[in-house]
């Protein structure tokens, strides 16, 4: 609940803000996160990969149908949660936002839990994109959860130069053309 809370409140940062500009100005083609906090859409930023999906979408357990779960949605659910006192209030309010409006069946939040596998489109997508990039700039990333981590290689072994703002000592950062371990925010102008 309080996890849900952080979300609802969270802004976007003047990382995600540039990211968006950069977006807008066509020079950033697509984005691809592991965050599931949709940031970098509300900063503006139009294609964006979310490997480990997204707090505001719903999965259909049967169906696979996605359905979007808006800002205030998410709120009205904190709301609700906030409230239920019972087992039985939990099972209502599961009822009201947890059934896929295609086949009726149950709804999970569409995000990659611990021990689950990536959606495999989205990363082949995110691969295809790191091949064919210019320039590939690797932001606030220890670059040691796998398989995201091996992304910026694909686009290193295709001869294209890449920046990383991570801290100098991980992983990721060792194979960067160029590197700053200031965090992303503040390489902002
Ligand atoms: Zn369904």
């Amino acid at each position: 609940m309080d996890a849900l809370g952080s979300f609802t409140q969270a802004k976007p940062n003047a990382g995600h803000i540039m990211l968006g500009e950069l977006s807008s100005m066509g020079i950033l083609k697509a984005l691809v996160t592991q965050n599931i906090d949709d940031l970098e859409h509300r900063a503006g930023v139009k294609e964006v990969i979310q490997l480990h999906g997204s707090v505001y979408k719903m999965r259909c357990s049967k169906c696979e149908e996605v359905q979007d779960l808006s800002e205030q949605t998410a709120a009205e659910v904190l709301e609700k949660l906030k409230k239920c006192e019972t087992r039985k209030d939990l099972i209502e309010l599961a009822h009201e936002y947890a059934h896929c409006p295609k086949c009726g069946a149950w709804s999970r939040p569409d995000i990659v839990l611990f021990g689950e596998e990536i959606n495999k489109d989205d990363f082949y997508r995110a691969v295809e994109l790191a091949r064919a990039s210019d320039v590939m700039l690797v932001l606030g990333t220890s670059g040691v959860v796998y398989p995201a981590a091996l992304i910026p290689g694909y686009a290193r072994k295709a001869g294209q130069p890449s920046s990383k703002s991570t801290p100098r000592t991980a992983k990721s950062a060792r194979s960067a053309t160029s590197r700053s371990a200031l965090p992303a925010p503040r390489l902002c102008p």
